[in-house]
């Protein structure tokens, strides 16, 4: 053994070591541990258990539920010896509440016997006759036992593992760990400190029970954790704000003579958001703002205005959409507003030929004042903007925030005149209040909170798909009346091939069964170029119906559609379900959704058509969307940032997130010397909050 690694190994294991330092961890067991995101002896004391055992407290059978892991003390009072099958033994015990049948397997042990009494742990279930249990463990005495966390664990680590690495690490906390957070600063019942929190929740004692979900202790850690995703969020909208910008005027002539052309005046809350925005515009520091509207709240007008301002200041606009059918349309509606005031408005999209390209390519490069519209293409390729001023990026929640961030790198102006562009950031999917306080604290908020006027409330209904072939004659008079109708084909989980093969199905019974109706067909394995014909020909009603997959889940705009049918609708998340259903109601007329399920339906299930049924608000859906599915699911798999809080949650700590956001805005505001060492325990400095 050399020197070095001889006073390495009597030197005291530090909490910022790699887990191989403790005792019996080699390489295998580190890369397993690895898996769950353990890589440090720190990482070990965040790793919280996900239930414990109790097998200190005797439980009266009548207070058991199927799924606990309980200790019983039972008086066995039959018992069967089996000869074939697997189980061995079939013994049922009582105690004064409850009867429970108990299962033997295997060919060792003692088995039980009629007439003795019993301590026996185990996980209840409820089988033919009542609660069961399976292989009982046998236990001395209760007064030896106690509370045993049982934690998250992955293949290879043992509980009993789990348990003395933890223990290890607890050991080392108790000389290491900073106190970041003085307990004065929280209220009452969360005055704890983190180490004495860490103990509570690995260690429990009997004095103080089972921690459950609510103990003071997990929540003392959460408000932390949740108060450094803050922080981190805040730090960086600070360091982009510190940045300088191009300074807008307050009015420009190119709006004005929009808003003089245009058939219908901006709602008062389109007015607001816009003002919102141009007051930004008017500092010398980059906006980042996110405008939040329902679907049909008029979002694109706004962005319009938007846009207006950065060209009358002699500035570039880009535009991002999240599919190209949407950068397609985008292009489209600002070109009807903005050609007859002569501003150039360009779609970068992968079908234009390399000499339309180049033109556009060397306009941005010239520095001429131009909206250019497209997909996230537009910013991984050698786009040069000569003079990008602001960014507006449409349908947020199909980006992650690393996109975002990304995004903002290109957004140095190259000419020297280090200025950054402003960005708008605009989402349908109203962000739940708790997401948008923690994950999206970086941004300033405006809220589209009212629709255009006349829009009347789209009625929902269900149908048993076994029973679609009621839906024709519907399609048939809808379409009679001149009006259109949509078919959406989702299929969950399915290859884009399934899922089009599925609506093209529907395509054909449909033709099939309604032969004077044009019938249109869309999906994933098109060309763009096939998409956008035939979304040009429903819009101009050249189709009657449009069978389709969710590649019209966002977005898309044809106020003369009013009846539309959605396949699997049962599973479905709301806030998808909401996207879609706002393709329809845009216009004056009634409109109708009819939502497909498939018996049988679970009771979440059921909740959830309902709620579809009885509200229309986007918020409600997209708060049950979160308490349902969790913040993974309703802003997309790519937020993977957000899904990797280490004891916080954000639906079960929603209460929480004012005090965490509070005490973060308390620490950036008065710069507290904590703040590197409660980025690095939580966020871990340097990775996705690095540089903006
Ligand atoms: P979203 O917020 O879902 O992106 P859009 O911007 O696509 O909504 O607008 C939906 C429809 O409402 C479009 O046809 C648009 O022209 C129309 N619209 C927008 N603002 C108004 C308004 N103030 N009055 C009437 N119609 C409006
Ligand atoms: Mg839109």
């Amino acid at each position: 053994m050399s020197k070095s690694a001889r006073s390495r190994a009597t030197e005291p294991v530090r909490l910022t070591d790699p887990v191989t330092r403790l005792a019996g961890v080699g390489e295998r067991i580190a890369a397993q541990l690895a898996r769950r995101g353990v890589y440090q002896v720190a990482d070990l004391l965040w790793h919280l258990p996900q239930r414990y055992e109790d097998r200190g407290t005797v439980r009266p059978l009548a207070s058991v539920l199927p799924g606990d892991s309980v200790l019983i003390e039972v008086e066995i009072v039959e018992t069967r010896v089996l000869r074939h099958g697997k189980a061995r033994q079939v013994a049922l015990g009582q105690d004064d509440s409850g009867h429970i049948t108990l299962w033997q397997f295997g060919r060792f042990g003692e088995l039980l016997q009629t007439g003795r009494r019993y301590l026996l742990f185990g996980e209840v279930r409820v089988g033919a006759q009542g609660l069961e249990m399976a292989q009982p463990e046998r236990v001395q005495s209760a007064a030896l036992e106690s509370i045993l966390p049982v934690y998250p664990s992955t293949e290879g680590v043992t509980q009993a593992r789990w348990r003395a690495l933890i223990a290890e690490a607890l050991t080392v906390a108790l000389h290491e760990l900073d106190e970041l957070l003085p307990t004065t600063g929280l209220p009452p019942p969360l005055q704890i400190g983190a180490l004495a929190a860490l103990q509570r929740l690995h260690a429990p004692t009997r004095a103080l029970g089972v921690p459950d979900p609510t103990d003071p202790a997990r929540v003392r850690l959460a408000v932390e954790e949740l108060m450094a995703q803050v922080v981190a969020v805040r730090a960086q909208r600070s360091r982009w704000v510190r940045q300088s910008a191009p300074v807008f005027r307050e009015d420009s002539a190119f709006w004005q003579r929009l808003l003089a052309d245009l058939p219908f005046s901006p709602t008062a809350a389109q007015s607001r958001v816009l003002a919102e925005i141009l007051a930004d515009l008017r500092q010398p520091h980059p906006m980042l703002r996110l405008v939040q509207g329902d679907v049909g709240s008029g979002k694109t007008l706004v962005a319009v205005g938007a846009a207006l301002h950065a060209i009358d200041a002699g500035y570039q606009v880009a535009l991002m959409a999240p599919t190209a059918l949407l950068a397609e349309q985008h292009a489209r509606n600002f070109a009807r507003w903005l050609t007859p005031l002569c501003v150039p408005v360009h779609l970068l999209s992968g079908q234009m030929t390399a000499g339309t390209r180049r033109d556009v390519l060397a306009a941005l490069q010239a520095a001429t004042p131009a909206i250019v519209i497209g997909t996230h293409a537009l910013f991984q390729e050698a786009v040069q903007f000569a003079r990008l001023g602001l960014i507006i990026i449409d349908e947020q929640h199909r980006f992650g925030v690393h996109q975002r961030l990304a995004l903002s790198d290109k957004g140095a102006l190259p000419q020297g005149e280090g200025l950054r562009p402003h960005q708008l950031v605009m989402t349908a999917t109203p962000i739940p209040r708790t997401l948008a306080m923690s994950a999206y604290a970086d941004l300033a908020v405006s809220i589209i909170d009212e629709l255009p006027p006349g829009r009347r409330p789209i009625k929902t209904t269900l149908l048993r798909a076994d029973r679609r072939e009621a839906l024709i004659e519907r399609i048939s008079a809808v379409c009679r009346a001149g009006r259109q109708a949509y078919w959406v084909c989702p299929l969950i989980d399915a290859s884009t091939q399934i899922e089009a093969e599925a609506a093209e199905s529907t395509a054909a019974r449909l033709t099939e069964a309604l032969p004077h109706l044009r019938i249109g067909l869309v999906h994933g394995r098109m060309s763009a170029a096939q998409k956008q014909t035939v979304m040009a020909q429903f819009q101009a009603h050249a189709l009657d119906v449009l069978v389709a997959t969710t590649v019209i889940e966002v977005g898309v705009d044809v106020p003369n559609a009013s009846l539309m049918m959605i396949e699997n609708a049962d599973r479905l998340g709301l806030a998808q379900l909401h996207q879609l259903r706002g393709r329809v109601g845009r216009g004056s007329t009634d409109s109708y959704c009819v939502l497909l399920y498939d018996e049988p339906l679970s009771d979440r299930a059921k909740a959830r058509l309902a709620l579809m049924r009885e509200t229309q608000d986007g918020f409600v859906l997209a708060e049950a969307d979160l308490a349902q599915r969790g913040p993974g699911e309703v802003l997309g798999t790519r937020q993977t940032g957000l899904a990797k809080l280490k004891v916080a949650d954000l639906v079960r700590d929603a209460d929480w997130v004012p005090l965490a956001r509070a005490l973060a805005d308390q620490w950036v505001a008065e710069n507290h010397p904590g703040i590197p060492a409660l980025l690095q325990r939580w966020v871990g400095v340097g990775q996705q909050y690095g540089q903006v």
